[in-house]
């Protein structure tokens, strides 16, 4: 455990069923033309622009379906300048909050996305502090309201990277768990796993702290009781707002605390194939416990992280005497229950294998992993995840 440690996130989170209606009060305050990103469709935007055009803010809808591009930036960051917003709001899943936060960014600093782009750009630092920002996310899953980054896809690299500052952490995150009522069954498995995910590799990782383990141990176990919930009954609200607050703590724990394997996989599977974020997460997740606790069990058997493991173990199963292996059964049997395809159902073949092994071991993510692992061992991941 590191001791001491830094922690930082959005300005404000409003979190509870009905918050929504709090925003446009808290974006006037901010400013006067809105630049509106969403993910979702406008009669769930709808009451936001409603309240945000009462309170004298004027809203400047852009619509993004799918993940964002640094092309949609560019655009974006065109429209967003000649209509002269001063503040920018996201409002969907992980794609538009982050297509936002980006954009936000851009707004407040000159030149080229590319520019500040870590990997496939030049990596410079954002000098200028972002545009007022407001998240709202309309999933629960990958806490993007609270962290420091925006990833953005380059279809020409088959890549996705980071666009990173402290800067960007949102200025307000509104989490009301309402706007996720509707999400289908899929979306929902998905994005869930994803919000799991980030719970379990900042608490067994590297970086874990004092203050990102609370938030871990207290959203696997609301997240390993309301999954279930969630998925046969959509319409439960108490498991709604369990999982919105799983996403949210892992979303703070992730951002102060990193990632691991299964992230540094997620990223070229998800530059390279048409694989959701979360659903690259969910397939990938049992596995990646697995091979960690394996490799640590071989090499590292004094590792706490093997402890960790097992603490994850019982918090998943309710279990007093759960072994660390037991994290596993319980993720592969969740995974079953929910649907959660194998990645080749989004093209992963074989011989895919060794280009996917190189790239997750140099992402950002894989530094957070509790061990370093062979190329042999994230071998078995993807193998097995395929
Ligand atoms: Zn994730």
């Amino acid at each position: 455990m590191a001791m001491p440690f830094e922690f930082s996130t959005a300005a404000r989170i409003l979190f509870g069923e009905g918050k929504l209606r709090e925003a446009p009060a808290a974006a006037a305050a901010m400013g006067r033309r809105a630049l509106l990103v969403t993910g979702v469709p406008p009669e769930l935007a709808a009451p936001l622009v409603a309240g945000l055009e009462a309170a004298g803010v004027a809203c400047l809808p852009l619509p993004v379906a799918g993940e964002p591009t640094i092309e949609m930036v560019r655009r974006g960051n065109e429209y967003a300048r000649a209509e002269r917003c001063d503040l920018v709001i996201g409002m969907g899943g992980g794609s538009a909050m982050d297509a936002g936060k980006a954009l936000a960014a851009m707004l407040a600093n000159p030149g080229d996305p590319l520019d500040y782009l870590e990997v496939i750009g030049r990596g410079q630092l954002l000098k200028q502090p972002s545009a007022p920002f407001i998240a709202i996310p309309t999933t629960s899953g990958t806490g993007s309201e609270v962290t420091r980054n925006a990833v953005l896809a380059s279809p020409q690299h088959r890549v996705k990277a980071s666009l990173r500052g402290s800067s960007m952490l949102p200025r307000l995150a509104v989490v009301d768990p309402e706007l996720t009522l509707g999400l289908p069954p899929d979306v929902t498995a998905s994005t869930g796993l994803d919000a799991l995910t980030q719970l379990i590799e900042p608490y067994v990782g590297l970086r874990a702290n004092p203050m990102t383990d609370l938030f871990c141990v207290e959203g696997v176990r609301r997240a390993a009781s309301a999954l279930p919930r969630v998925w046969e009954d959509g319409g439960d609200r108490q498991a709604r707002t369990d999982m919105a607050w799983a996403s949210l703590l892992g979303g703070l724990a992730l951002a102060n605390a990193g990632l691991g394997a299964v992230h540094g996989f997620a990223a070229p599977v998800g530059g390279m194939f048409p694989a959701p974020h979360g659903a690259a997460c969910a397939a990938l997740l049992p596995h990646a416990i697995a091979v960690n606790i394996q490799a640590l069990r071989a090499r590292a058997p004094a590792s706490q992280a093997l402890g960790r493991y097992a603490e994850v173990a019982r918090l998943l199963t309710g279990r007093s005497h759960a072994t660390a292996e037991d994290a596993v059964s319980w993720t592969s049997e969740i995974c079953k229950r929910l649907e959660i395809p194998p990645l080749r159902a989004y093209g992963v073949a074989e011989s895919d294998i060794p280009g996917l092994v190189e790239k997750a071991a140099q992402a950002s993510s894989m530094k957070g992993n509790p061990i370093v692992l062979t190329p042999q061992e994230l071998r078995q991941i993807i193998e097995r995840a395929i």
